[in-house]
């Protein structure tokens, strides 16, 4: 009877931890992905897409700590799952590489449906005001159009990505200056190259034209912008164009070989 007991509790026992370590390594319920996150991931977001099984697990993780911290909200345009998953995956994309990233300079993205009216062309507005990163009253706000965050997405044919173009804003931000020197990722010593390199390529940009949006020339805060969203969305053909640009970029963003890995 005794010996029978024993076994019961040993049994119990160890029930009882397989119970506590399959709760500990349960990870956190993405709460805020729609049923579908995955299908939409796949269908619209190439970055993830070619991301490895891990790669995609993590990629989902983040988009889900982003959308718990960011509030989106229409404006006059409903943000739908499909918005909300692009908007978290063009934030998380250029910081992918970067452990424990954290948009601390941003609480909320508005969302509107088309091109901005004539009263947002105030501050710090985009080409076609696609998307602007607020200051001012809006400082840790963003300003984003349901139409351009999709086409960055659906069209694979060009270099751009408005919701990653605002986002890089920034992550340039995030040391008090938008400036297209990234401080708090870019080590120090790469500081001036990266300076050197961008006010060479504007100028060359200028005079001889590119594949580089000609908005790239307007200031270094928006070449950074311009040729990351180029960096991301067509990472082969960037390298191969100016593989100056995309070195350095690879050095900021932290990315090996490809800017997927
Ligand atoms: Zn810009």
């Amino acid at each position: 009877m005794v010996l029978v007991l024993q076994i019961l509790l040993v049994l119990f026992l160890i029930i009882l931890i397989v119970l506590i370590a399959f709760r500990i390594r349960k990870p956190k319920p993405l709460d805020q992905l729609p049923e579908n996150y995955k299908e939409l991931l796949h269908d619209y977001v190439t970055f993830y897409r070619e991301l490895d099984e891990a790669g995609k697990e993590h990629f989902e993780q983040r988009i889900d700590q982003f959308l718990s911290a960011v509030k989106i909200t229409g404006i006059h345009a409903e943000a739908e799952d499909l918005d909300r998953i692009l908007i978290a995956a063009g934030a998380i994309i250029p910081v992918f590489a970067i452990p424990d990233w954290q948009y601390i300079n941003l609480h909320e993205v508005l969302l509107y449906p088309g091109a901005f009216n004539e009263e947002f062309d105030q501050h710090g507005t985009d080409r076609n005001i696609a998307g602007m990163v607020g200051t001012g009253a809006l400082q840790y706000a963003m300003v984003l159009t349901k139409w351009q965050v999709r086409q960055g997405f659906i069209n694979n044919n060009d270099t751009r990505n408005t919701a990653i173009h605002e986002f890089v804003h920034l992550v340039d931000k995030m040391d008090g200056t938008i400036d297209g020197v990234p401080e708090i990722i870019l080590e120090r010593k790469y500081i001036d190259q990266w300076k050197q390199l961008m006010h060479t390529t504007m100028q060359q940009i200028r005079i001889n034209g590119s594949d580089i949006d000609m908005y790239a020339t307007t200031n270094t805060a928006e070449f950074f912008a311009v040729v990351s969203e180029y960096f991301f969305k067509q990472p082969d053909l960037l390298q191969s164009n100016h593989p100056d640009v995309f070195h350095m970029l690879q050095r900021i963003y932290k990315t090996g070989k490809t800017a997927y890995t």
